[in-house]
Formats: C-alpha cells, structure tokens, sequence
C-alpha cells in the first residue's frame, strides 16, 4: 500500500475528512513535523464546520431559496428594510423571541420567514422550515415513524421554528392540543417565526376552541415580534402568463 493509501484507509477509519495534501501543502516547503500537524488538524476542522453546515442545511428543509436581497421593499411597504435588517443580526434568537407575520396571501410573509431562517443557517443557528400541516402530522406520528421520529428531533433540537401556513387548514381538538404542548415546550427557548393569514382575532376559527386560542397565544406572544402586513398580492400583481 502506497503511503497516501494508508493515510487515506486510516482517515476513513477515523471518519476524518478527505484532504487534498497537494494543494494543502502546496508553496508551504519549510514546514516543521509541528507545523505540518497544525496545519493538517486546521484543514480537519475547518473541514468538520463545513459539514455541519451543509447537514444543518439539509435538516432545516428550506422549500425555496429567499432573500432578504431579493425582496421588493418598494412593493411592500408595510414593514420598513431597517426592521428586517435588524432581525437579521439574530439577537432575537439567542433571546428566543418570536416573530410572527400577519396578514392576506401573496404579500411575503413566507418570503421573510424563509429569509430570515437562511439567515440565521448562515450566522450558525440550526432553523428549521415547516408547515402547520406538516408540524402536527410530526407530532402525531413521531413514536411510530422512524422519519417523524427524526424530524420531531430536528424540530427540537433548533434554535429557530418556522411555522409557515398558520391558519389555512382547521385543526381538530387534539391537534390543536399538540400544537399548544409544542409551542409550549418551545417558549423562552426557542425561537418560532409564525407566518398567518389570520389575525389573533380569528385563530379560533381554526383551533376551534376560544380556551386552547387564548393559551397558544399567550405562550406565543409574550415574547414576540407582531408584523402585521398589507397590501396587494405580488403574485397577482406580477402575474407572468405564458402568451404575452
Ligand atoms: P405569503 O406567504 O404572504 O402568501 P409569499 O411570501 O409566498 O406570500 O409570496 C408570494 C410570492 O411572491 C413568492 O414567490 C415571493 O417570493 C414573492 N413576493 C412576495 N412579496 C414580494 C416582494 N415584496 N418582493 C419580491 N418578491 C415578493
Ligand atoms: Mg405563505
């Protein structure tokens, strides 16, 4: 076995990273054995960060790719730059404060969520993207689904939720019943970014239950930012057709 052989079979069975000791050392002649280990350990770490970052990435199962850059503070004029740009230094999180944005669809509620979760993947915070729909079905099945096992894991584990489609779909009692124990289990240690086309007002329509309303929402917003946004839908308004 050729030495590179060797020290690529022992960096396997380490679960080292794979190094390019070409370009590593390249230019870099007068190493002392020292230097050369500080050198190689620097590469494995660096190496290691890289890693996590993707896997955080993967767990955080951003649908789509948003940014703040790309959003049109012109056409919604409800919520000022600066606002969002603060919320993007992430101070909120390590406070586990929540967000939550209000307001009629096609406006770019999931927009800014999505954003300010990638934002956060980039500073190294473990966010996480979700539905409401797609939160309760974790949270019925987790001891039954080895995948729902894995994401109820995900969810519980990150230093920020985002809870997209609050309000779209009526939930039954238990279901709203879960969805209370989980923000509960979330308040003053992580943070949940709720995106809504309901007000406060009307989420008894679709929890069912004035009690169970009142106990999410005091959970939620005693530690929360409250966006409330107007306007016009982008989507209709930017309508692309096929035939022009
Ligand atoms: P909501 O969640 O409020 O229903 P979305 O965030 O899904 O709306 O926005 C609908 C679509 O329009 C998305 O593709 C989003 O990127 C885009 N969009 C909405 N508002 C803006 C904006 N002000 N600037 C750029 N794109 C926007
Ligand atoms: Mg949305």
């Amino acid at each position: 076995m050729s030495m590179l052989d060797n020290i690529n079979s022992l960096l396997s069975s380490l679960r080292l990273g794979v190094v390019d000791f070409d370009s590593l050392f390249a230019a870099k002649t007068d190493l002392t054995p020292l230097g050369s280990i500080e050198l190689f350990l620097t590469e494995q770490q660096r190496l290691r960060v890289e890693k996590q970052n993707v896997l955080r990435r993967k767990r955080a199962n951003i649908p789509r790719e948003k940014t703040l850059e790309s959003f049109d503070f012109g056409f919604q004029r409800s919520i000022p730059k600066e606002h969002m740009l603060r919320l993007s230094d992430m101070t909120w999180v390590e406070q586990a404060y929540n967000i939550c944005f209000l307001g009629p669809p096609g406006i770019g509620k999931t927009h800014l969520a999505t954003a300010l979760a990638l934002k956060a993947l980039d500073l190294g915070y473990a966010s996480v993207f979700t539905t409401l729909d797609d939160l309760i079905k974790v949270l019925k099945t987790y001891e039954i689904s080895a995948s729902s096992k894995r994401k109820h894991k995900v969810l519980h584990t990150a230093d920020m939720v985002v809870i997209d489609e609050v309000g779209f779909m009526p939930l039954d009692q238990n279901e709203a019943n879960l969805f209370f124990s989980f923000v509960a289990a979330m308040s003053e240690k992580t943070s949940i970014v709720i995106t809504s086309n309901k007000g406060f007002d009307e989420w008894t329509d679709f929890l069912g239950d004035a009690t169970i309303t009142t106990a999410i929402l005091d959970r939620l917003v005693h530690r929360c930012e409250i966006i409330k946004m107007s306007g016009n839908s982008y989507r209709l308004e930017k309508r692309q057709s096929i035939l022009k």
